[in-house]
């Protein structure tokens, strides 16, 4: 799977901050060591981890200490933060014509996925916009590479311009570019010839390509799974064609991530799109944020982090887990849930990010009345600690005793330590990954 090792390694290194409730600079020393091998081990380029680590290190020495954050969850969002903006912070769309057609011109070295990128791409636009688009074949180097891109139209229902392998390739593209003029093509693709690497005849032809075309964009397909070549590669194209887009293919692969980290900070190009696999379907938008909090593979837990970055502590959600696991949740813990509660705003937000509650209708009813909470509070206040942390031993008399100690009938008492009963047996069911014991609490 792509970005395994990175991802693994990222994790070890945060993980050793997990629990700490102060990082030394000895920690982050050791932090920040572990973070560089990380990168570098995954090809990223060198002065891309130098600036990222130096970066990451000022802003988690400089940092406030954010209300609720403990510092491995800060080390994690600065991080997360610092990984976006390596790769460009925001999607960047695909370059427009104010007037049809769209012309792009694809180019990247032969393997990279040049002919089949033009083809998810065209079909992308076709599913998206009900684009009408054309490509035009300017490889008159491979034959097989015409063949490859008329198979690639017939599977999409794009028309291809082709002539052959004798013409001169700006010829065939002038030609092409008339083509789509006369059928009111919405989007030209222009694919181009490739080498194994980056020759002077191939640029001076695409830069002659370039300067007929005029090319709206000029998306340069790299391979993700060369790494290092892939930024190398990305460079040469650059100071030649000065290209206005990268697509980065093959990321279904087992790619390191390099290439991914390091392509935008070293040629200042957007990635725009990336691949994810073989069929014309596996195209998609290129989210920098989602490609990070991919990459440290922690997906949901970093909005987590944001939402609960002022009201929650790690290490009580953590203690809570295991408590859930362990069935030991006691009246301590809800109280103290009941506050967290209280303070972060309505919990069906918040457990609708729980992976595989997001659906469940028992959210629906998730909602608690304040002044009940009041009460409840009361009554777990009026319990001695004994029966705080082992409810079992609450009989009748104890019940009295604690009903009237509270000021509430003895029956909401009953009524509230059933619920806790309920409460306590879903969250060992939902620890343990089944959920549908949630709908009848929820309905109580
Ligand atoms: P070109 O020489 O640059 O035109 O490259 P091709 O389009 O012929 O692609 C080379 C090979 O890479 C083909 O076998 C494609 O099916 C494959 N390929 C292209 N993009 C992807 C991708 O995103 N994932 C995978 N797994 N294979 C891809």
């Amino acid at each position: 799977m792509a970005f395994e090792g990175l991802t693994e390694r990222l994790q070890n290194a945060m993980k050793k901050l997990r629990g700490k409730g102060k990082i030394s600079e000895a920690d982050l020393r050791d932090t920040m060591r572990e973070i560089r091998l990380a990168l570098l081990e995954a090809d990223v380029n060198f002065d891309v981890v130098k600036d990222f680590v130096k970066t990451v290190r000022e802003r988690a020495v400089g940092a406030k200490v954010l209300e609720g954050l403990n510092p491995a969850q800060q080390i994690v969002k600065i991080v997360d933060e610092e990984l976006t903006k390596t790769m460009g912070e925001t999607e960047v769309p695909l370059n427009k014509a104010p007037k049809i057609p769209t012309i792009i011109m694809m180019v990247g070295l032969q393997g990279a996925g040049k002919t089949t990128t033009a083809g998810k791409l065209a079909n992308h636009l076709k599913t998206d916009e009900n684009a009408r688009p054309l490509m035009i074949a300017a490889d008159v180097y491979r034959p097989a590479a015409i063949d490859q891109l008329v198979t690639v139209g017939k599977q999409i229902d794009v028309p291809v311009f082709e002539m052959g392998t004798d013409t001169d390739p700006v010829e065939i593209v002038r030609q092409g570019l008339a083509k789509a003029e006369e059928d009111h093509n919405d989007y030209v693709f222009i694919d181009t010839a490739g080498r194994l690497q980056i020759d002077e005849q191939l640029m001076d032809e695409l830069a002659r390509i370039k300067e007929l075309a005029h090319p709206n964009e000029i998306m340069l397909v790299v391979d993700a799974m060369t790494g290092q070549n892939a930024v190398a590669t990305a460079q040469g194209f650059n100071d030649k064609l000065d290209v206005t887009g990268v697509i980065l293919t093959k990321l279904d692969g087992d790619t390191r991530g390099g290439a991914a980290l390091s392509i935008r900070a070293v040629t200042g190009k957007p990635i725009k799109f990336v691949g994810e696999g073989e069929k014309m379907s596996d195209l998609d938008v290129f989210h920098p944020d989602r490609m990070a909090s991919r990459i440290l593979g922690m997906g949901d837990m970093l909005s987590l982090i944001e939402k609960t970055q002022k009201e929650y502590d790690e290490k009580q959600a953590q203690e809570l887990t295991e408590k859930m696991r362990e069935n030991s949740f006691d009246f301590n813990d809800f109280l103290d849930q009941m506050e967290q509660i209280q303070k972060m705003g309505p919990m069906d937000q918040l457990m609708k990010m729980i992976p595989g509650m997001a659906n469940n209708p028992a959210l629906a009813n998730a909602q608690m009345d304040p002044k009940d909470m009041d009460h409840i509070k009361a009554v777990i206040y009026s319990m001695t600690e004994q029966e705080r942390t082992e409810p079992d031993v609450l009989n009748p008399s104890r019940r009295r005793r604690i009903a009237a100690g509270s000021g509430r009938p003895v029956q909401e008492v009953n009524r509230m330590i059933k619920q806790f009963n309920q409460m306590k047996k879903m969250m060992n069911q939902v620890s343990k990954g089944n959920f549908s014991g949630m709908q009848g609490m929820m309905n109580n």
